[in-house]
């Protein structure tokens, strides 16, 4: 029989070094706990390895090259054009090794013990204890006044229809980051921010790109009137879109993929190169024994209250393990306030707006609510529009498409949602949601100067329009 391991004591352990994960550690250090943090894969999880980080290396790579097509347009030329693909994926790569050994770096700095294995939760005396299959052999047993679960999420697949990758034809996010070759044709099913943002990745690239969405819409999370202008603004791009389509079958074909499609009752095969399957994800909840320790789940996810506490004492969820929105923003601000609050400092959790992010050409970018969602609310709103097409930085940076959307409570006057499709709108959405977090009005966002030339003017404007009180319309 092997040894039974000498317990090992921690103020607070972790399970997962994703955003969710390493942001928990940081601030316990912070806070002087005494951290372990336990990694079963790389440092960062799948944002710095697998997603956030390495798809935007890739994308850049795809609209540096998409914008030599258009030199002329900026009095420019060069001879020909052309791409290194391998060497496209080694820079993505590189990036996220750069950014994983920085995790680690911030892991000594903030003295958090980090363990290579695989963990798993056995009831304890107060908290869980955290059981770890250690790489480097053996196991431990790590014994925490309080354990955090921000074990991450991963693609959902349906095997039974094909929508599983098979590592060559059929990719997740994972396989369509480091292919051998650039696909000539693509299909891509689910036109989520996965799913549009290596869709136009690859279409940059040269591929024929085909989105299929079962919804009657793309980006169906996103507010309609900035979808549908995305949608037209990808087309101009070549992309190809099936909204009201689901997948009913995916395989493999002698020269790449077909899938198999259901439109209003009818049925239709399309075929290409490969396939990208990006229909969601689901939390890592499995072979972790939260079974046995009666942990309440929902819906696949970790139900959570408060600033992470879930109804097992001593163990708290954050990240995707606990639910929507799956983003790494999101787990890195739920893991300050649980720290805080395991540690006994900060005020109460307040639930900040969370802003969603789509980083393709164009870029999308929103916070708070959407029109339909907002009448879904009985709120009634005053909407503001503002185009690129008339914004001088944007006319002389030659990005005009896109506009700016604010909606406002009538009554209040409190900014309730901002909906953008442009040009580094991502990088824009902040102030947005700075002034919700603040709980501005109309009247504080017309008194907030924006510089000029800017593309930021376009939300100034955006927000007087919303009262008739645009100025450059
Ligand atoms: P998603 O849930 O956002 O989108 C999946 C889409 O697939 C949906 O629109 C759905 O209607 C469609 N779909 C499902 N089954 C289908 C079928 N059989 N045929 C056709 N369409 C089908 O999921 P995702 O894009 O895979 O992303 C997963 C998560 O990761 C999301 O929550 C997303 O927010 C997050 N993420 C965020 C970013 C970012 O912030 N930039 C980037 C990547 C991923």
């Amino acid at each position: 029989m092997a040894p039974v391991p000498e317990p090992e004591a921690f103020d607070l352990v972790v399970v997962g070094a994703g955003p969710g994960g390493y942001v928990a550690a940081i601030r316990a250090g912070q806070l002087g706990l005494k951290t372990a943090i336990v990694e079963r894969e790389a440092l960062g999880g799948v944002c710095l390895n697998w997603g956030c980080i390495p798809t935007k290396a890739l994308l850049k790579s795809g609209e540096v090259y998409e914008s030599l097509a258009h030199l002329a347009d900026y009095g420019l030329s060069v001879e020909g054009r052309s791409y290194d693909f391998t060497g496209v994926i080694e820079r993505s790569r590189k990036i996220a090794r750069q950014l994983s050994d920085g995790v680690a770096f911030l892991m000594k700095k903030y003295k958090a013990t980090v363990i290579d294995g695989v963990a798993r939760l056995e009831p304890g005396n107060g908290a869980p204890k955290v059981i770890v299959a250690a790489k480097a052999g053996g196991e431990r047993v790590l014994v925490g006044k309080s354990v955090i679960l921000a074990t991450g999420a991963r693609a959902r697949t349906i095997p039974a229809v094909g929508l599983a990758p098979d590592g060559e034809r059929i990719w997740t996010y994972r396989e369509a980051m480091t292919p051998t070759a650039a696909p000539a044709s693509l299909l891509v099913v689910g036109s989520g921010a996965i799913g549009v943002e290596f869709a136009s990745f690859y279409r940059a690239l040269g591929a024929e790109v085909t989105v299929i969405e079962a919804l009657p819409r793309i980006l169906p999370l996103e507010d309609e009137e900035i979808a549908a202008a995305a949608r037209k603004a990808f087309e101009a791009r070549g992309l190809v879109f099936r909204a009201g389509a689901r997948v009913v079958g995916l395989s493999r074909t002698e020269a790449g993929v077909a899938v198999e499609l259901e439109t209003e009752g009818e049925t239709e095969r399309l075929e290409a190169e490969a396939a990208i399957v990006a229909v969601g994800i689901v939390a890592n909840l499995e072979d972790l024994g939260v079974e046995a320790l009666g942990l309440a789940v929902e819906r696949g996810h970790v139900v959570v209250e408060g600033a992470g506490r879930t109804n097992v004492p001593g163990l708290y969820a954050i990240g995707d393990v606990a639910g929507a929105p799956w983003l790494a923003h999101k787990a890195m601000h739920e893991a300050v306030a649980c720290v805080e609050a395991i540690a006994g400092v900060g005020g109460p959790h307040i639930a900040a707006p969370i802003p969603a992010c789509t980083y393709a050409s164009p870029q999308i970018a929103s916070v708070g609510l959407t029109e339909a969602a907002a009448k879904a609310a009985g709120r009634e709103v005053k909407v503001g529009r503002f185009p690129f097409r008339v914004n001088g930085k944007a006319i002389a940076s030659g990005e005009t498409v896109g506009l700016v959307k604010t909606l406002f409570d009538a009554q209040t006057g409190a900014l309730v949602g901002a909906h953008m499709v442009g040009a580094e709108v991502t990088e824009m959405i902040q102030g947005f949601a700075l002034a919700m977090t603040l709980e501005a009005t109309e009247d504080d966002i017309f008194a907030t100067v924006f510089p000029h030339p800017t593309l930021s003017e376009a939300m100034h404007e955006a927000s007087l329009s919303a009262y008739g009180r645009q100025l450059h319309l």
